[in-house]
């Protein structure tokens, strides 16, 4: 395991997360526009829904026909049975369609960067110097990277670029300064800068 100098993460989601081939009950979809769905299930049904024009479709008309509904409940439910709350939910949704990916972010509060400090182990090192592209992408050596900062410990479950500063060497030195590396991944991208520390 690396160690961690500094660190600040979330889980990341990929751009090409599969899309979940169970499609959405009717029964999800009615409870969902109904508001009785717990947190997680909201999201979980949501992230499908967002990739998923068919279920959107359904819940976009689900919504539409609620608000007749909801207008004949008492006054005293919840805030979401009102009619502004079941437009602003099919706002909402729409949102996801079109924006996607980052709207789908912005709704599960999960910052897109990942960004962290390790120490340059042989293993990362036989990574930098396999090759001197400093631009790589879906490959070998884009999954040993990838599979490397897996092992440290970093939530990236996917990559399709790695971008180095520069060209890395290995030093001539064994008892030369101790090596560091800065990653920063967003959006799939990992941006890779070596440094040396005293
Ligand atoms: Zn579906």
């Amino acid at each position: 395991m690396g160690k961690w100098i500094n660190k600040s993460l979330e889980p990341s989601v990929s751009p090409d997360s599969p899309v979940s081939v169970n499609h959405v009950e009717i029964g999800d979809l009615a409870r969902l526009a109904d508001g009785t769905v717990d947190n997680d299930e909201r999201e979980r049904l949501l992230r499908h829904i967002n990739r998923c024009q068919r279920c959107y479709e359904i819940l976009h008309h689900t919504l539409k026909d609620a608000p007749s509904a909801a207008s004949v409940s008492h006054a005293d439910g919840p805030w979401w049975k009102t009619k502004a709350a079941y437009a602003l939910a099919a706002s909402i949704i729409l949102i996801f369609i079109i924006s996607g990916q980052l709207a789908y972010k912005y709704w599960s509060h999960i910052p897109k960067v990942i960004s962290a400090t390790l120490d340059l182990d042989q293993n990362l090192k036989d990574i930098l110097l396999e090759d001197d592209a400093l631009r790589f992408g879906k490959g070998a050596r884009l999954n040993r990277l990838l599979a490397a900062l897996q092992q440290t410990g970093l939530p990236v479950k996917d990559l399709n670029l790695a971008v180095l500063s520069k060209p890395y060497y290995q030093k001539k030195s064994l008892f030369g300064p101790a090596e560091v590396l800065h990653i920063r991944i967003e959006n799939g991208v990992a941006y890779l800068e070596v440094q040396e520390v005293e």
